[in-house]
């Protein structure tokens, strides 16, 4: 089966991507023999509270009071870069995108950066909650709550994202917080929170948006089909690459799950992947 386009990507426009490297990126996309790739750069508006831990450099961007101000997406300079690589690449369709963080917070904050983008796809996505009147992200909240109670709050959040009109096409890695599951914890299990991941499912179906394949964890098929099921049509699938060395990784496995269940690609290698 012919690999699909890596359509969730970084490079070194993103604020948290020290290694990335745009035009590595397609070199090495080239290479695997991918059709497309989007090049969907950070663009977040949430101020939180990165995990204090002593010996972990915090992020750039943290402040004296130890709080995250991610830096803004520098939009002309990344359309540039994107403009050399196609040159560059010519046989690699490169699609224009960006991951909006939290986008329902706050609907207007990130609109003059998208509006001087003109993105050719816009990820939401949810990389912290509140607790106790600040965000914060999954491994503060496993060091403080049972992690059945954080799955609980977090997808309860995802819902709000997920039926906000705030401005983006597909919802990006709805399992963030399984990347950050102590090692400790007892066996996730998706059916434990089948009411909650339903809704969110139910209320993305509902305003029209894909449901994204986020390959750096293997999507139960369960959730696919429960995404069926609330009456979602499209997917998307990308490897949430911050490296070159990253891109491409898990689709091939992740488009013969989708596959399984009867989705299909577009017309276009980019295109959002069809229920047949
Ligand atoms: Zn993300
Ligand atoms: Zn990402």
């Amino acid at each position: 089966m012919a690999l699909p386009a890596d359509s969730h990507v970084h490079t070194e426009w993103s604020w948290d991507s020290p290694l990335g490297d745009m035009a590595g990126t397609c070199a090495r996309a080239v290479e695997l023999g991918l059709p497309a790739v989007v090049l969907t750069e950070h663009l977040d508006t949430t101020v939180w509270r990165p995990l204090r831990d002593d010996g972990i450099e915090l992020p750039p961007g943290t402040g004296a009071d130890g709080l995250l101000r991610p830096p803004p997406l520098d939009v002309d300079g990344y359309l540039e870069s994107v403009e050399r690589c196609r040159i560059r690449f010519p046989g690699l369709r490169i699609l224009t995108g960006a991951e909006l963080g939290e986008p329902h917070r706050n609907i207007d904050a990130a609109r003059p950066l998208l509006d001087a983008g003109g993105f050719d796809r816009v990820l939401g996505s949810l990389h912290s909650i509140e607790l106790e009147g600040e965000f914060v992200e999954p491994p503060t909240l496993f060091a403080a709550l049972d992690p059945d109670e954080v799955l609980q709050r977090w997808f309860g959040e995802l819902a709000d994202l997920a039926g906000s009109p705030a401005p983006y096409d597909v919802l990006t890695h709805l399992d963030y917080p399984l990347r950050h599951r102590p090692v400790d914890a007892p066996p996730f299990a998706w059916s434990r929170h089948e009411a909650g991941v339903r809704e969110a499912l139910s209320r993305l179906a509902g305003s029209g948006r894909a449901l994204e394949l986020n390959t750096r964890l293997p999507l139960t098929p369960m959730v696919l089909l429960w995404w069926i099921e609330e009456g979602g049509r499209t997917i998307s699938i990308g490897s949430d690459a911050h490296r070159p060395e990253d891109v491409g990784r898990g689709l091939q496995e992740a488009a013969a799950v989708a596959g399984g269940l009867g989705f299909g690609p577009g017309e276009r290698p980019a295109d959002l992947w069809r229920l047949g």
